[in-house]
């Protein structure tokens, strides 16, 4: 099958074609997916997006009139994806449903760390051989209470991990993970309850209409004063303009972020030299108590090599013409 990996990045492209071998025909652009850059898959059946490829109503409809057939993404995540259109356009779609839990679960802690132990600012200190300790105090995770929104994949992963911290769980889903009660004491209670009762709030919820803004100004004016919020889950699931309103209040002590709101056309380039304007982004990057990274939880060789050979399973069993597991589409 002739494939376009449309948003190419150079540390993936090894583990695609190590998954591929010989078996596809596969083409890598670093261009993002939109309904301007759609006409690239010109005589490609299949295409293969992330998650800041865009693949709304129009951009699918293109696909579909260029004779693609298939979409395998390299993500969970597939809200930049119009599934009732693919669905409607016959236009298979899959994701990776799983690739390492523990991969994102681990940089949300990392982020909950450093954040906590003001990391960052001790070792800009120790760099310019300042040892002064002001200002550096953290508090112990042990005893404390996490709550952890979504306990799906990442968030069992996440419960696991705070467990062994000797934290007290607190979990929101809709739906319930027994074992996780079981083997971790998590007790679930209502989002309120959660935000009410949390000293860390960890997000793991997919975005979708309801989960869009969940965290907003409401649930923060009812969080404990210095509540770390943890976001490794989609940047609109919360309301960033609220998270900068708490932070600036202190009833937010600290934000950790992989994912930001507005992190389309942003996060995946390096912009220094036309720094984006995004006011947002800007004032979040100038408070002392956010620490973003750009959408890389999900950077490590476990789950590069995951992806990998997800997609490519995707794309062999259209080739073959059987349906893969995967598939979003009805
Ligand atoms: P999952 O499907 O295993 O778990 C998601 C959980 O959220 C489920 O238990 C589900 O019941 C729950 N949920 C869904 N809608 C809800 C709602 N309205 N209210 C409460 N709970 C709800 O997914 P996962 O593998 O754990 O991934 C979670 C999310 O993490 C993904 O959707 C993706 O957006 C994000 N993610 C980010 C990265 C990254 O690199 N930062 C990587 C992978 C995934």
């Amino acid at each position: 099958m002739k494939v376009l990996v449309y948003s190419a990045k150079k540390f993936e492209i090894p583990f695609l074609e190590a998954a591929n071998k010989t078996k596809h025909q596969v083409m890598f652009t670093e261009e993002a997916l939109s309904s301007a850059t759609a006409m690239k898959a010109v005589g490609y059946e299949a295409i293969s997006i992330f998650s800041a490829d865009e693949a709304c109503f129009v951009t699918i409809e293109k696909l579909k009139d260029f004779g693609v057939k298939y979409i395998s993404l390299r993500s969970v995540g597939h809200d930049n994806v119009n599934l009732r259109a693919a669905s409607r356009l016959k236009i298979k779609v899959a994701n990776v449903p799983a690739y390492s839990p523990h991969a994102i679960a681990e940089h949300a802690v990392a982020l909950l760390l450093t954040l906590n132990r003001k990391l960052i600012e001790s070792n800009a200190r120790v760099r310019h051989y300042n040892f002064n300790l002001d200002n550096l105090v953290g508090y112990d995770l042990n005893n404390k209470t996490i709550g952890i929104i979504g306990t799906g994949r990442i968030g069992a992963v996440m419960c696991k991990i705070m467990h062994g911290f000797g934290c007290k769980l607190l979990g929101y889903d809709i739906d319930k993970n027994i074992g996780l009660e079981k083997n971790y004491g998590l007790q679930y209670v209502s989002l309120a309850d959660l935000c009410a009762n949390s000293d860390v709030i960890s997000l793991h919820v997919p975005l979708n209409s309801d989960t869009h803004y969940l965290i907003n100004e409401d649930l923060i004016s009812e969080m404990k004063e210095g509540t770390i919020i943890i976001n490794t889950a989609r940047g609109a699931v919360v309301n960033t303009s609220h998270i900068i309103k708490g932070l600036r209040s202190r009833k937010i002590g600290a934000l950790g972020m992989d994912v930001y709101e507005n992190e389309k056309n942003i996060f995946f380039k390096d912009r220094s030299v036309s720094v984006p304007d995004d006011s947002l982004l800007i004032e979040l990057n100038a408070l002392p108590n956010v620490l973003i990274t750009g959408h890389h939880a999900f950077l490590t060789n476990e789950a590069l090599t995951n992806i990998a050979e997800t997609t490519i399973y995707n794309l062999d069993c259209w080739s073959q013409g059987k349906e893969t597991e995967n598939e979003l589409t009805a």
